[in-house]
């Protein structure tokens, strides 16, 4: 990156304002490259008119990404007649602005014509399904049996069942919650048994639930962390402290994971490494417009440094 020349001599030069350069140019001479509590880099520049620059952290990744594939900026500007209301009002026709939109850029389309991979994904993951008693869905063809089905369903198990049964049989499986499962065992489709895992590394997650849907929804929060459930209800999901709640919304109460928000700032803790600002900051706002928060302030004190760009914009207004 090359910048200048600017400063005071230069106050002709863009990015001058108020007699400042507003990138803060020419930057003080460092030893080593510096990266602060927020992850903004302070670059190496020796003092020997060397002006290049290293710099390396694995959260760089972002940039990486961006700027990989991004191109030269471009706009795209059509002139129409001015829209008026009513039947001539201007029919906007997205999948031809898509077209009239889309741009390649020389880096990008190399790289699909040399078919390169354009991600790739480690470890492997597991999404995990779970249910309520005796509510696991089953596949069957429009014209099979119904009777037949259930006849033969009936006693299989589930991935989830699965768990519960190998918690009985591995004393190895009771320290691990469900969604920990598969990073030390293996599921057995044929069998719809768990074995432990002999080789490989795997990750589960836990199917996504929306909070209206009540029981299930409920139980999603305390497979989170319960650990060598045998059952729905004694030892197990619903019971906390030896005592079996009457339902796994009691359940959640009494453990203390409703009202704190602590989910949210889970969220906002695993998104943020992959999310832009701009991303994450539209979470936050959904967040509240959901009106699910019970106390925003205190998600927003624990975690807006991590929305990033806040700080960055601050510092600029502030010239800090
Ligand atoms: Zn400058």
């Amino acid at each position: 990156m090359i910048h200048g020349t600017c400063g005071r001599a230069f106050s002709k030069s863009p990015c001058m304002k108020d007699g400042y350069c507003t990138k803060y140019y020419p930057k003080t001479f460092s030893s080593t490259t510096v990266i602060d509590d927020s992850g903004y880099p302070s670059y190496r520049i020796r003092d020997a008119g060397d002006r290049n620059q290293y710099c390396n952290k694995s959260n760089a990744i972002k940039y990486l990404f961006k700027y990989v594939n991004k191109g030269l900026d471009r706009v795209a500007i059509g002139v129409s007649k001015e829209a008026s209301s009513g039947e001539d009002a201007q029919v906007i026709d997205e999948i031809k602005q898509f077209y009239d939109c889309r741009y390649l850029s020389a880096c990008e389309a190399i790289w699909r014509t040399l078919t390169y991979d354009i991600h790739q994904r480690w470890p492997s993951v597991m999404r995990l399904t779970f249910h309520l008693p005796r509510e696991q869905n089953i596949i069957f063809k429009y014209d099979d049996d119904l009777e037949e089905i259930v006849k033969e369903e009936k006693g299989k198990h589930t991935t989830f069942l699965a768990w519960m049964e190998a918690n009985k049989k591995f004393e190895a499986s009771q320290a691990l919650t469900y969604a920990e499962f598969p990073n030390q065992f293996v599921y057995d489709r044929e069998a719809r048994e768990w074995h432990p895992r002999k080789r490989g590394y795997s990750i589960g997650r836990l199917n996504y639930v929306p909070s209206g849907t009540g029981d299930i929804y409920y139980m999603r929060i305390l497979l989170a962390i319960q650990r060598s459930c045998t059952i729905y209800e004694s030892i197990t999901i619903r019971t906390v402290n030896g005592i079996t709640y009457s339902s796994f919304q009691y359940a959640c109460y009494f453990m203390g994971l409703l009202c704190d928000d602590r989910k949210f700032i889970t969220v906002i803790n695993e998104v943020v490494e992959l999310a832009s600002g701009h991303q994450l900051r539209k979470l936050f706002a959904m967040l509240l417009i959901s009106n699910s928060i019970s106390k925003p302030e205190r998600v927003w004190n624990a975690k807006w440094t991590l929305l990033d760009g806040i700080l960055y914009e601050r510092r600029k207004a502030l010239k800090n």
